[in-house]
């Protein structure tokens, strides 16, 4: 069994335990894994004071030099990939090879923010007046707030630690409840290749609502950033208006999955087993609500299911497993809640059957005959159902796609180049995969309109919200 990260909080290069702690389990068996620390309101404040302390000194490194430690970083992380991997799909139940590509990609924001970096430009603007220089920099936003869901336990830590730190922030995370050995697996890396105490702090808790009240609410951060529910999101963002803090929102999606009449059916078929199924379709990206034209419908439908019919259900960690256990009792209550009120309402089954709530292990369900009264249809499923609509035409399929209040990525399957731009212009998302159903990569802005959030993750613009812009106009003459 893969060997565990210590167990405690991460406070200023220190580990820190508590006098109280709680059970990490492992979703397949609820197996004990690790009685973490949970980390009270004293190592809270202590976590914020040493980001705040290390603060000004790692916001003097000279950029290249933070760049260097975080390539170094990622170098560790792919070195350890497959330990790193084993306790992602001990604590959060994915099949093994996908927590093998969720460590590969986490690590890739390493690397790419390693090189943004060295690329923190600023302008030079030209001015109006003469003997007059105007010039922007950029500077760090101050420390920051990172909370982070148990879904992708690495990669949504590391697409935020890479920007802040390549921007000169420091940080305080606090990781999901359920999954805080991949946090703190982390931080033991971050020991290794030198990066300062102080820098990257981790504070597991049990409590969410009260630990990601407390460090939110600390003076000395200047900047949140939060992947998970729109509702907490929602909490999140009203109460960092009362000290105006920066709040960066990754919130939840309802993703429509369109096939057109001129769709290549095959390619749209293999997009939906990866846009569906990953992490036993618990990510925020995952299709929800597929919308197909009448005249494809059929045909996309039986070979879909002749696709779900090989996926094959167990423990993660079993190297042929492609659809591990849902992540917690809660989760399978709200797939089971989903789809009896859409059988309830006359969806029809085509293939598996729906949870019978003993086991988290769900098999996946495909069901045709949608209707948009269906909570399917409006709320986010996180488990590996397949629900059908169809679609009279393109312009039927672009209202229906936007007929939510979530905008994170929309998918569209056609061969037609016009209709390519026409749609995905026309669709309501901050991502749009066409004929591509897996958008999530180091070098593209991640991010969601409505009530998917704001701001964006990855890519250049990734620096954005971790740094504040500076203009200075200076007499020159
Ligand atoms: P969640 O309940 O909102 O929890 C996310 C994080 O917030 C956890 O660390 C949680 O701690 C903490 N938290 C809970 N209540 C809080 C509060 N009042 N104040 C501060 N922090 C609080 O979401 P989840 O169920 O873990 O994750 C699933 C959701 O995340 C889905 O909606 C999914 O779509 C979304 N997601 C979005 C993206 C994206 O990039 N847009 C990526 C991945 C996931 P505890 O664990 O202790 O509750």
């Amino acid at each position: 069994m893969s060997e565990l990260p210590p167990c405690d909080a991460f406070v200023d290069g220190r580990w820190v335990p508590g006098s109280q702690r709680f059970s990490v389990k492992d979703p397949f068996d609820d197996a004990l894994i690790a009685e973490v620390t949970d980390s009270d309101d004293a190592m809270i404040d202590a976590a914020v004071d040493a980001a705040a302390r290390a603060f000004p000194g790692w916001k003097r490194r000279p950029g290249p030099e933070r760049g260097r430690l975080l390539a170094q970083l990622a170098q560790r992380m792919l070195s350890a990939e497959r330990r790193l991997a084993e306790l992602c799909t001990r604590e959060n139940g994915k099949a093994l090879k996908e927590s093998i590509a969720e460590v590969r990609y986490a690590a890739s924001f390493f690397s790419w923010f390693a090189g943004e970096a060295e690329r923190t430009y600023g302008e030079t603007i030209p001015a109006s007046q003469p003997g007059q220089r105007l010039t922007v920099i950029r500077e760090p936003v101050g420390p920051a707030a990172l909370i982070t869901p148990w879904n992708f336990p690495y990669a949504m830590l590391t697409r935020k630690i890479g920007a802040a730190l390549a921007a000169g922030c420091t940080i305080v995370a606090k990781p999901a409840a359920l999954t805080p050995l991949s946090a703190l697996a982390l931080a033991q890396l971050a020991e290794t290749v030198g990066i300062p105490p102080g820098v990257i702090n981790i504070v597991p808790a049990a409590d969410g609502g009260r630990a990601g009240g407390r460090l939110c609410g600390a003076a000395a951060i200047r900047k949140i950033s939060f992947t998970g529910s729109t509702q907490v999101g929602m909490v999140l963002m009203r109460n960092a208006a009362a000290d105006l803090k920066r709040v960066s929102l990754e919130l939840g999606g309802n993703a429509p999955f369109v096939v057109l009449a001129d769709a290549d059916i095959d390619a749209a078929v293999s997009g939906a087993m990866v846009a569906k199924f990953r992490n036993t379709g618990q990510s925020c990206v995952a299709a929800n609500r597929f919308i197909v034209d009448a005249s494809v419908a059929d045909t996309f439908t039986t070979k879909l299911c002749a696709s779900v019919a090989r996926l094959v259900v167990g423990r993660g960690l079993d190297p042929d497993v492609d659809i591990g256990p849902l992540v917690d009792d809660a989760s399978v209550a709200k797939v089971k809640r989903l789809l009896e009120d859409a059988i309830g309402r006359g969806a029809k089954v085509l293939l598996g059957a729906p949870p019978d709530g003993k086991t988290r292990l769900v098999a996946p369900i495909v069901l045709a005959g949608i209707t948009p009264q269906m909570q399917l249809w409006r709320e986010e499923i996180f488990g590996p159902v397949v629900a059908i609509r169809t679609a009279a035409d393109e312009a039927d399929a672009i209202a229906q796609a936007n007929d939510t209040e979530f905008g994170l990525v929309s998918y569209l399957y056609t061969q037609n180049g016009a209709r390519q731009i026409r749609v995905a212009e026309a669709m309501e998302s901050g991502m749009v995969g066409v004929n591509e159903g897996l958008v999530s990569t180091p070098q593209a802005p991640f991010g969601g309109i409505k009530h998917s959030g704001m701001g964006r993750e990855g890519s250049r613009h990734g620096i954005d919200d971790y740094s504040n812009l500076k203009y200075i106009a200076t007499r020159i003459g």
